[in-house]
């Protein structure tokens, strides 16, 4: 269903260069197969790729529905974060993300050469004020 909201998602997917905020895995909009194919995956591992919005300030605290406030995120990380009771703030959790894949605790270990890459370049940074 194409929205406004998913314009949006697709806005910071395109900045982002197409990486998880938080995990830096690449992620795919709308055809997981090819995504399955190209890095070699089952299409249940690419099930967790797929791309969503996730706002920086959620609603609740006055976040608001505008390009600066959405990040894209995979559904792993998304989910994952807001299967906890608080959610942890968004930097916060990146920070908790990066030390889990530098142990190689986040993602299953037949995902870690999506992800590699960005273990050796931390410096992929979003600017929240976009
Ligand atoms: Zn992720």
């Amino acid at each position: 269903m194409p929205s406004k909201f998913s314009n949006k998602r697709h806005v910071a997917f395109k900045k982002q260069s197409g990486l998880c905020y938080y995990c830096g895995s690449p992620m795919w909009e709308s055809k997981p197969k090819e995504f399955a194919n190209k890095h070699k995956i089952t299409r249940k591992y690419a099930a967790r790729f797929q791309c969503t919005a996730e706002h920086l300030l959620a609603r609740c605290d006055g976040g608001k529905d505008q390009k600066s406030n959405i990040a894209a995120a995979c559904l792993f990380c998304n989910s994952t974060r807001h299967q906890r009771k608080s959610p942890p703030a968004p930097l916060k959790y990146k920070t908790h993300i990066q030390k889990r894949l530098k142990k190689g605790k986040w993602h299953p270990k037949k995902l870690r050469h999506l992800v590699s890459p960005m273990i050796s370049k931390p410096a992929l940074i979003v600017s929240i004020e976009g």
